[in-house]
């Protein structure tokens, strides 16, 4: 699975070029899942290009509520009528300037399930932390968040995604080994739980992924995808991802 977190970028003519090329470029390799989180401004745009084709969209956020006063938030309700399948959740942008906590990205997790969204939930420790090699540690406290709120089984109805910080939009990607291993211990930890969950959950590493690293990062066991920042943003590089994943599977 390729998700492309386009952030707050893009306008409504290179929106249509992107999502147009995309769709037609991948439509010989459908052997992986494709999903693009637009702003949410674009997410008609998104509908009208994509709706009948093999491409999935998505918001980048959203609320717990349903609908009243909380000004600037984007409900459930209103991602799905624009056609929303997928939402991210608990991205590290949104913890570290938008006031998510592990709280209530959980709260959100469960909501969007029972909204009938697929989060994409993100987990990622920051460069300090990865230094003081507190990598599990937290990673593990984000997603113990999310079991707490909705139990074991609840994860099912989502998507992991492992995004260290310090990899983010820095051009340095994780190692496949070190992405490997988290991802390794994340799902041996779901394990513990369910062993079934553990098989079937789809977790993903973000984190400057681009064309030249994807196929490594594809060929390790428990990386099932890539959540896809800057990349996202050319086409071609995007693309390449969407069919290095197409030819992984
Ligand atoms: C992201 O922000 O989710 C991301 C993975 O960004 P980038 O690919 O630019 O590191």
């Amino acid at each position: 699975m390729v998700v492309a977190n386009r952030k707050m970028n893009g306008d409504i003519p290179s929106n249509q070029l992107f999502l147009e090329k995309l769709v037609a470029e991948t439509q010989l390799h459908q052997q992986a899942d494709y999903v693009v989180c637009m702003p949410h401004p674009y997410l008609y745009q998104a509908q009208s290009i994509l709706e009948h084709t093999h491409i999935h969209w998505g918001g980048q956020n959203m609320s717990r509520y349903q609908s009243g006063a909380h000004t600037g938030s984007v409900s459930p309700p209103m991602l799905k009528e624009f056609g929303c399948k997928y939402v991210i959740i608990g991205h590290s942008e949104r913890r570290m300037h938008g006031h998510d906590t592990d709280l209530s990205t959980g709260e959100r997790f469960e909501v969007a399930v029972k909204s009938g969204l697929i989060p994409i939930f993100c987990m990622g420790e920051t460069l300090e932390e990865y230094e003081d090699g507190a990598t599990d540690i937290v990673t593990i406290r984000q997603l113990n968040a999310v079991i707490h709120e909705i139990g074991v089984q609840g994860l099912a109805g989502g998507i992991l995604a492992y995004e260290p910080v310090w990899a983010i939009g820095t051009g340095k990607a994780a190692t496949p080994e070190h992405a490997q291993n988290v991802l390794g211990f994340l799902r041996g930890h779901i394990e513990i739980l369910d062993a079934e969950l553990a098989q079937n959950i789809r977790i993903l590493y973000g984190g400057s992924v681009n064309s030249l690293n994807a196929k490594q990062l594809f060929d390790m066991p428990d990386i099932d995808g890539a959540l896809v920042g800057t990349a996202s943003l050319n086409p071609e590089e995007f693309i390449a991802i969407c069919l290095a994943a197409s030819n992984a599977s």
